[in-house]
């Protein structure tokens, strides 16, 4: 199932996003996608609609340096155990919405992501019962000012102006996500190409390690690292990240003000 949010003419709501191409229709979903979801019986052409971020998380979680050649591209070695930090809700955004350079960054980055959407309550989860706590993926971009992480100590600046974390366009919620084609475009030219096999640290693996640490809820969201070809984005540019047996996120960058 494809679960989305969108805005209509009568207001928010999360969808079931059903069929292709011109005839996708967004099926309103009573409530919240979680468990199994009930329909209201309403429903409308997705052009009709506009897609928004298709959660709201109380926390997103990002794994750092979990390709190692985007490690080596930063100047690192590859991590043993995985590298966690974390982002304000306050920064998610949905397709289509600009991502703001802050006034105060002079390089701000694209990395293009695998999202893991949790579904259930959970802590301490083994990693081979850890997909049974996934709703779903979705894709997202961990935009980061390179200079603000470069100059602190920590990465929290640099990873937190409002609209760094574009999510969307929705999240698949039959996948599985341990081979998945990865590809980010900036200007429609490819920057980043790469496949989800290549994570030094998989999505079960993240989910053990994370949970060991802080409770997860339902909604929260993972982002489980970028690989190699980050690089800035600039006024007037769009940045484009696609996976496998998901879609692709949109997202124009401008200036503040
Ligand atoms: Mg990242």
């Amino acid at each position: 199932m494809r679960l989305g949010r969108i805005a209509s003419p009568d207001g928010v709501a999360f969808v079931s996003i059903e069929g292709e191409g011109d005839e996708q229709t967004a099926r309103e979903i009573a409530e919240h996608p979680f468990g199994t979801p009930t329909f209201t019986g309403r429903s409308w052409p997705l052009p009709d609609v506009r897609l928004l971020a298709p959660i709201l998380a109380t926390k997103i979680i990002c794994i750092g340096k979990n390709y190692a050649d985007h490690a080596v591209e930063m100047g690192s070695v590859p991590p043993a155990d995985p590298v966690i930090f974390m982002k304000p809700s306050t920064t998610i955004i949905g397709p289509n919405v600009p991502i703001v350079l802050p006034s105060n960054s002079s390089e701000v980055h694209y990395e293009g992501e695998l999202a893991v959407v949790i579904g259930r309550p959970c802590k301490d989860v083994p990693a081979a019962k850890a997909l049974d706590m996934v709703l779903g993926y979705t894709v997202a971009n961990d935009v980061t000012a390179r200079d603000h992480q470069a100059q602190d100590v920590q990465w929290t600046r640099g990873k937190s102006h409002d609209t760094f974390c574009p999510l969307g366009p929705w999240i698949e919620t039959a996948l599985d996500p341990s081979d998945l084609a990865l590809r980010t475009q900036r200007d429609g030219e490819t920057v980043q190409d790469s496949r989800t096999s290549l994570m030094l640290h998989d999505v079960p693996e993240i989910i053990e390690w994370i949970s060991a640490v802080m409770t997860l809820l339902p909604g929260d969201v993972i982002l489980t690292g970028t690989p190699a070809g980050v690089g800035p984005i600039t006024n007037g540019q769009t940045v484009s990240v696609s996976i496998e047996g998901i879609g692709t996120l949109t997202n124009p960058v401008k200036t503040k003000g």
